[in-house]
């Protein structure tokens, strides 16, 4: 039998499963929790298949959850079938998904970055909301942008509730991390242009000439762009603030700028 059934709560599995709310659960295991078959089929479409597949014992039967059980053992993963109490626990709420799947972090090095891939990247200091980080992973997807990187200390695109933001883009564009310092000196041989986003920048928006591939850098949601990552911007640019708002929400604002420098490539 490829399946088994867990009903304990205490199970091991669960409990592992369960783990993975937590950043020290996915570190030592580098692995992320999926809600939803959306998600497994976002995943099983770029080549993800689950290591663990969760399906609830009432799971309607579904053309993708058949593709999803057949992908996941092919690749050497687990199915286990859960209890619906079981469901509500790993995923922490009411009316959890039905189908839950485990996958393998991936992060992109800089260095495998190929920035004409694309015609347009975003780069985010130190963003802290992960909401907001799901929401501009799934808008750089949207976009058309090649992926999203990570500069400092930012939350981590794989909690459970930065994924959920993603609706199933964290597996469609690549996401790196790294240091300010390696960030500067990968920066030296980026070939478009760098725009920096500033509140306080002189040049609008759709002002700036830009060429492709361009990186965007957007910057933390209470302090903004520092001045050192501004200072290695080739233009800084500035959204108009028409009403008494003093600035757009990061993800907002990435969006706009994702578009306005996409649109027409
Ligand atoms: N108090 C912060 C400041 O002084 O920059 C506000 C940060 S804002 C909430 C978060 C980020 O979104 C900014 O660092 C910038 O990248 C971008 N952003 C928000 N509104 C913007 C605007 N009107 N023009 C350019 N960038 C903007």
């Amino acid at each position: 039998m490829n399946e088994r059934l867990i009903t304990s709560l205490t199970n091991d599995t669960v409990k592992a499963v369960r783990a993975l709310h937590m950043r020290k659960g996915r570190e030592a295991t580098g692995q992320f929790l999926a809600e939803g078959l959306k998600f497994i089929g976002e995943a099983l479409d770029q080549g993800r298949a689950p290591r663990l597949l969760l399906v609830g014992q009432d799971a309607r039967p579904h053309p993708l959850l058949d593709r999803a059980r057949q992908e996941t053992l092919k690749a050497g993963g687990e199915i286990v079938i859960v209890t619906y109490p079981i469901l509500e626990k790993i995923s922490r709420r009411e009316n959890p998904q039905t189908v839950l799947g485990v996958f393998d972090q991936a992060f992109t090095p800089l260095d495998a970055i190929k920035p004409d891939s694309a015609p347009a990247w975003i780069a985010l200091e130190q963003v802290r909301d992960p909401g907001n980080l799901g929401t501009i992973v799934r808008t750089a997807d949207a976009a058309g942008c090649g992926g999203v990187i990570l500069i400092g200390d930012c939350v981590d695109p794989f909690s459970v509730e930065a994924v959920r933001a993603t609706m199933g883009s964290v597996f469609a564009v690549a996401i790196c991390r790294t240091s300010v310092e390696e960030f500067l000196s990968w920066r030296a041989g980026w070939p478009g242009s760098v725009v920096g986003t500033r509140l306080d920048a002189t040049v609008g928006y759709r002002e700036a000439e830009i060429t492709h591939p361009a990186l965007i850098l957007m910057g933390n949601e209470q302090a903004g762009l520092t001045d050192r990552l501004a200072a290695a911007c080739d233009v800084n640019v500035k959204i108009p603030m028409r009403g008494r708002a003093d600035s757009l929400n990061l993800a907002i604002a990435t969006g706009v700028m994702a578009y306005a420098v996409t649109d027409g490539v």
